[in-house]
């Protein structure tokens, strides 16, 4: 595909003058499109790598202010989380003046008084949100918690996307989506989440009319990147000239355009997915993934060119660079029961914990307000709570003042609106990344300073297209689709869902009805060290505007579905992007279990230091709700217990 600017023709062929809601944002015109196509091309990439800081052609002036929707940002949907698709603009421009160290020290000493706290939290997704709850459940409610976010909502990578499409409201996943229903009485800290929390188990979905031929959906965004279930969904695959085949794993991979020694081997990997043991994961975690499948599995290389996207959305990189433990750990049973998705990913457990944090802020008792309810922002934030939280606020820095021995030992400084402002606690949870944390924390010992250099971050984007109406894919038979091209496409799979209903809100699954198409993609380059990747990638996505992003979206859905009936004028009703710049750490071989002697990493920042806490999901490799809601406790109640 190429990334050149679209002619007059291509513009009416793709719909790019047709109009989505988008228009708005972006300054109401098109214009401009071919001459901001930037692609990522390898000059891009050296200027983003070298000694200047990438800067989008749209890059506001300095001091000029950051307009709600940029060319970054693009358009962020409706609701409350429009200003919140992914990493902003603004919130990009935050933390680079952090990392570059733009804010001048007699500027900080200076900042205003923002009140004295027994905890303040630093991020507010999942791991944030629990650090507050289980700290406020320990201290019963007597102490005095803020919570600092620096998106212009909470739930960090648990966020959605809203759409209004011909009347009907749609949700859609940021980035985190998929879970699975703990079993009741289980005993585990998610059994008791459920229950705490007053979350259903059981739910009930879009029906599907029986007149209209039987079609298979997945319940989440995860089920058609690898196939493992495809039993239960529809997929497509798409060879390029060789066209398309649907479930392929139905038959043996018999009609796919495979050779017989990669149809073989692509079977053999596929069945290969039995539980390792701790020695088997030891042993893993010291080679790459494409080591272990192409030399110790002995594989044609086909096996690892189809597995190359899924490490690189999962893990962050490519298969030489990811360790083989979470390579070998992706492979499920065929058919395994499939995970599920709320309508707008994993949010509602952030919203759940908001609510309970501060019922007012998030009104209403059911499941229903849960996932759709408005957020009352003014009670977020009220002079009388003991649990106060500030959007859009950037942490700056964290430090022990007066040698860590007065009443409130530490000083955390913040930027919010243009001003900055400083508050004192008893202990901080620090629920942000190692990218964020190694910044602000100016005090950190060195040991910890060194741990945090080995974590590399990877990026990732989700994409939400939402439909007016999605018969194309209807008559090939299919509700979700996976490619395979030579690097010269975007993403290689997509899908709609069937969503979870309430009595209050049931968007009908039809055809010729709106729907989210969501795209899941990570940016691995094969060839290059696990640490080069995730900056190389990283760079491209600050250089890339969001109609750069629109423009390759639309050849994709082009390539894929032009004399399919799909007309991109008449079909696509808004595009949102979700830009993660760390959506993942990475894992090469050797960081989860540590080499030669040398400790893991992980295990000296799971330590904090002085009356700092620690608690990311990362912290046990793995980024999950689960490990969210874990390590936010461990830090909560660690902090409780040093009030
Ligand atoms: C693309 C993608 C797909 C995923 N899919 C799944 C999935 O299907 N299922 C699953 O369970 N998990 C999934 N995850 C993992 C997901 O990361 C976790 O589920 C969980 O949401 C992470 O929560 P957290 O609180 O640890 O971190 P985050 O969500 O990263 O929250 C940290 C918060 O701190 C804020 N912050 C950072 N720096 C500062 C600062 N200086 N000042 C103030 N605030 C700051 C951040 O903006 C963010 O809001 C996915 C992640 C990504 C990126």
């Amino acid at each position: 595909m190429t990334n050149a600017p679209p002619t007059e023709a291509e513009r009416r062929r793709l719909g790019l003058d047709a109009p989505i809601t988008r228009r708005d944002f972006v300054n109401g015109s098109l214009a401009g499109a071919g001459a901001a196509v930037l692609s990522a091309t390898s000059s891009n990439v050296a200027t983003a790598l070298g000694t200047a800081r990438p800067r989008p052609p749209s890059e506001p002036a300095a001091g000029a202010p950051s307009a709600a929707h940029d060319t970054f940002t693009g358009y962020g949907g409706v609701g409350d989380y429009a200003q919140a698709n992914g990493n902003t603009w603004p919130v990009v421009q935050a933390a680079h003046r952090l990392r570059d160290g733009k804010y001048d020290s007699a500027a900080l000493a200076n900042a205003k008084p923002a009140g004295d706290f027994d905890l303040v939290v630093v991020g507010g997704g999942i791991a944030g949100l629990s650090a507050a709850y289980y700290f406020v459940k320990a201290t019963r409610a007597r102490a005095r918690v803020l919570l600092l976010e620096n998106h212009a909502m909470l739930g960090g990578e648990a966020r959605q996307n809203e759409f209004i499409v011909e009347g009907e409201r749609l949700l859609g996943p940021q980035g985190s989506n998929e879970f699975s229903v703990p079993e009741r009485g289980d005993g585990s800290l998610f059994d008791r989440f459920f229950t705490e929390f007053e979350l259903p188990r059981e739910y009930a979905w879009q029906s599907w009319d029986p007149k209209l031929r039987p079609l298979r959906f997945a319940r989440n965004n995860y089920s058609n990147l690898d196939g493992f279930q495809e039993g239960q969904v529809d997929i497509g695959y798409f060879f390029g000239a060789a066209g398309w085949r649907k479930n392929v794993w139905a038959n043996a991979l018999t009609d796919t355009p495979f050779s017989a020694a990669a149809r073989r081997d692509l079977l053999k990997w596929r069945a290969d997915y039995a539980p390792t043991s701790d020695a088997d994961s030891r042993y893993l975690d010291t080679l790459t993934y494409k080591h272990y499948l192409e030399k110790v599995c002995g594989y044609d290389p086909a096996v690892t060119r189809m597995v190359e996207p899924i490490v690189g959305l999962l893990s962050g990189v490519s298969t030489d660079a990811a360790c083989a433990r979470l390579g070998r750990d992706l492979v499920e049973a065929p058919d395994s029961a499939m995970p599920i998705s709320f309508p707008g990913g994993n949010s509602p457990f952030a919203r759940a914990l908001l609510r309970k944090l501060l019922p007012d802020s998030l009104p209403g008792t059911d499941f229903s307000t849960l996932m759709y309810g408005p957020v009352n922002f003014e009670a977020l934030d009220r002079g009388d709570q003991k649990v106060r939280i500030r959007l859009s606020a950037t942490v700056l820095r964290v430090e022990h003042v007066d040698g860590g021995a007065g009443r409130d030992p530490l000083a955390i400084t913040y930027e919010r609106g243009g001003s900055l402002f400083r508050a004192r606690a008893g202990t901080v949870v620090m629920a942000s990344g190692g990218w964020i944390n190694k910044h602000v924390l100016a005090d950190m010992p060195s040991d910890l300073r060194a741990a945090y250099d080995q974590f590399l971050y990877a990026p990732a984007l989700i994409v939400n297209v939402a439909l007016r109406q999605w018969r194309f894919l209807y008559d090939m038979g299919i509700t979700a689709c996976r490619w395979f091209d030579e690097g010269d496409g975007i993403g290689y799979c997509c899908n709609i869902r069937q969503n979870m209903v309430t009595a209050a809100h049931a968007p009908m699954l039809h055809p010729d009805h709106p729907a989210v198409l969501s795209f899941y993609m990570g940016f691995p380059i094969p060839g290059l060290p696990a640490a080069v990747q995730g900056a190389t990638a990283r760079a491209k996505f600050l250089v890339t505007p969001f109609l750069d992003f629109e423009l390759r979206i639309r050849r994709q859905l082009m390539t894929l579905f032009a004399g399919r009936g799909f007309k991109p004028e008449r079909d696509i009703a808004a595009i949102v992007l979700n830009r993660w710049g760390h959506a993942r750490l990475i894992e090469p071989p050797g960081f989860h279990y540590g080499v030669a002697g040398r400790p893991s990493p992980l295990e000296r920042v799971r330590a904090g230091y002085g009356r700092v806490a620690i608690g990311h999901s990362e912290l046990n490799g793995d980024q999950h709700w689960t490990s969210a809601v874990e390590y936010g406790k461990r830090a909560g109640e660690q902090a409780a217990a040093a009030v």
